[in-house]
């Protein structure tokens, strides 16, 4: 269960962060990478059970999922990675070079104040 571990990492990061107003947190939205990437459903699922009772419990929470670059060492093609056809999409060699994975951020978070 990596969504659920990412989930408490991810609240505990947003309340440490929103304003100590009162209000709910609306949107969240965090981004991955392909080699570690998220489920959305279990990660979802994980973060509304955690975070019933918290300023979060009604956010609605968005994943990006950032492609990873990868280059043919063949033909010199850049192309995203596609972990289930990994190859060169030009000349269909699999000898090729991997970017870097985008790493797990908390890429924003909508705070809505209070009025009343
Ligand atoms: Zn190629």
């Amino acid at each position: 269960m990596h969504e659920a571990m990412v989930a408490e990492n991810i609240l505990e990061a947003i309340l440490a962060q929103v304003p100590k107003k009162k209000g709910t947190v609306v949107r969240i939205v965090i981004s991955c990478g392909v080699i570690n990437a998220l489920n959305d459903e279990a990660m979802k699922f994980a973060f509304d059970s955690i975070s019933q009772g918290t300023i979060c419990q009604n956010a609605k929470l968005k994943i990006k999922h950032i492609p990873l670059k990868a280059s043919c060492n063949h033909c010199h093609k850049k192309f995203n990675f596609d972990l289930y056809d990994p190859q060169c999409p030009k000349c269909g060699k699999s000898d090729i070079k991997l970017g870097a994975d985008a790493p797990l951020l908390l890429k924003e978070i909508e705070f809505e104040e209070d009025t009343d």
